[in-house]
């Protein structure tokens, strides 16, 4: 009987263990990919546009095998359903996910099939380690990073990436499947979406390209340079990573010689394993405190304020450049993310779930642990998070990591000809330089939004309310 592979967020061919599991079952195979109706968070809308493309790449790739990819939308439960009758597959395989409103469908999914007689399977395509694998000796999940990586790796036997099949030609015809565009997973009126891709080439194929430039030369300067956004350093695999266009196996694999700068950069990647684990013991973690002791903070709801840090019109230029990469690419340097959140939380005392939101609709890569996580540590009330008491300096923060300004040049063109002493600062700007940048404050570029020192004043002092009120 035919086997059918349930694609998710593993949008590849290569390393892709329930593809594997359905070529070695021998028979047809039945290829789906579900837009879930059901799912617990609907993708935001730029993660929409990257998974057209990443359809519309996975759609290829298969059918230059020789097979095709059936696309259904509805609730998931009822597609296999459906699938299942129309083809008589006798056997189901996905790759595992894990957030709890996921897993219990897909629980919910396996015991229903398995009762009646099918083969169901699971299995690990996305992480180095389940959540699972990794406890405390008294049998908890780690809460801090360093302890979780260690013994995330120590004795790590990461199995050798499975390679993609060469022939897919062996799927079941005839049976209907959506048109891609059908789903309008693509803005139109006006098209933002495919601007964005000016910057990026979904797919499995784009990923492993990506991949080897990066290890071709950036992996060398990424311990030291990582942080700096006005270079291109870093590997910028995070919309393919979310996406599971390549796996986290590929990427050790491919860095297994293990020296200091590999080293950083899989640190990186046990970030990523982090986060799971941490939305794994906390399928709450996009939307509350991990640490209440915070719950009692008094956020300021000022919609001005904060439309004005989405456009990037808070007047500290490092802080409005990554706003507008972020719209303009849909991706982000990790350093800017860290101060326009840390802006958005401490200067403007929004609260963390807001800008979490905001990313999630505007990153391409939007994912539900790493994101979530990553706006907690910033706000401090998260797992292993910074300081409550660590405010990012907006300006000095551009000083160190973009010295020249350059970054600040690319996205706020109206600065460019301020020179470097200016950059980050242009109100301290004097009157005769600004005139000769063709800059009036105010007019052509907003003055600060807030004052650094007052702002950081009256957030630190909120934030020793609540926890003195907890
Ligand atoms: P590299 O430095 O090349 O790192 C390699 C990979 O490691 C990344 O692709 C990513 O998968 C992983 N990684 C790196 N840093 C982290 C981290 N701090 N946490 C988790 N994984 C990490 N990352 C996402 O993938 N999706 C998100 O929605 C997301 N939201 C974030 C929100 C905020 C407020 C912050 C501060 C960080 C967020 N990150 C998110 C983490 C990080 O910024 C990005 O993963 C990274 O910038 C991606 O660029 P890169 O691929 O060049 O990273």
């Amino acid at each position: 009987s035919p086997s059918l592979v349930w694609f998710r967020d593993d949008r590849r061919l290569g390393d892709h263990p329930a593809l594997q599991a359905a070529m070695d079952r021998g028979g047809p195979l039945v290829l789906l990919y579900i837009l879930e109706t059901d799912a617990a968070r609907p993708h935001g809308g730029a993660r929409a546009v990257w998974l057209h493309y990443s359809l519309t790449a996975l759609q290829a790739a298969i059918e230059d095998r020789g097979g095709r990819l059936i696309l259904r939308r509805g609730s998931s439960a009822e597609v296999i359903d459906a699938v299942i009758a129309e083809t008589d597959a006798g056997a189901v395989f996905w790759n595992r996910r894990y957030h709890k409103p996921d897993r219990d469908r897909d629980a919910a999914i396996k015991d229903d099939l398995a009762a009646r007689g099918l083969t169901v399977e699971s299995f690990n395509g996305n992480l180095l380690v389940e959540p699972w694998e990794v406890e405390t000796k008294s049998g908890t999940p780690y809460r801090v990073f360093t302890p979780f990586w260690r013994a995330a790796t120590d004795g790590l036997d990461v199995t050798d990436p499975i390679p993609a099949p060469q022939q897919l030609d062996s799927c079941v015809p005839d049976v209907s499947s959506d048109g891609l565009a059908d789903w309008a997973l693509m803005p139109t009126n006006p098209d933002w979406g495919s601007k964005m891709m000016d910057y990026h080439t979904p797919g499995e194929a784009g990923a492993q390209a990506r991949l080897a430039d990066f290890l071709d030369g950036p992996i060398e300067e990424y311990a030291e340079g990582r942080d700096r956004p006005d270079k291109a350093l870093t590997s910028r695999l995070s919309p393919h990573l979310a996406h599971g266009e390549i796996s986290p196996r590929q990427i050790w694999d491919a860095c297994k010689d293990n020296d200091y700068t590999s080293r950083k950069f899989l640190t990186e990647i046990g970030w990523r394993e982090f986060s799971y684990s941490l939305l794994f013991y906390n399928p709450d973690l996009a939307t509350q405190n991990f640490n209440d002791g915070y719950d009692a903070m008094a956020w300021d709801h000022d919609d001005q304020a904060f439309e004005a840090w989405t456009r990037g019109r808070t007047g500290y230029p490092f802080v409005d450049a990554g706003m507008r990469q972020l719209w303009e690419t849909g991706w982000m340097h990790n350093r800017v993310r860290m101060v326009v959140a840390s802006f958005l939380i401490k200067h403007l005392m929004i609260d963390w779930r807001d800008g979490e939101d905001w990313f999630w609709d505007t990153l391409l890569e939007a994912d539900l642990a790493s994101n979530a996580a990553s706006w907690q540590w910033v706000a401090g009330t998260g797992a292993d998070a910074a300081p409550y008491f660590r405010v990012f300096n907006p300006f000095g923060q551009g000083e160190k990591f973009d010295p020249n300004g350059d970054y600040v040049r690319r996205w706020v063109p109206e600065l460019k000809r301020l020179p470097k002493k200016y950059i980050h600062q242009p109100w301290k700007a004097p009157k005769e330089v600004l005139t000769d940048a063709g800059i009036v404050l105010g007019r052509d570029y907003p003055d600060p939004i807030v004052d650094h020192k007052s702002a950081r004043e009256r957030v630190l002092s909120a934030y020793k309310t609540a926890r003195n009120s907890a």
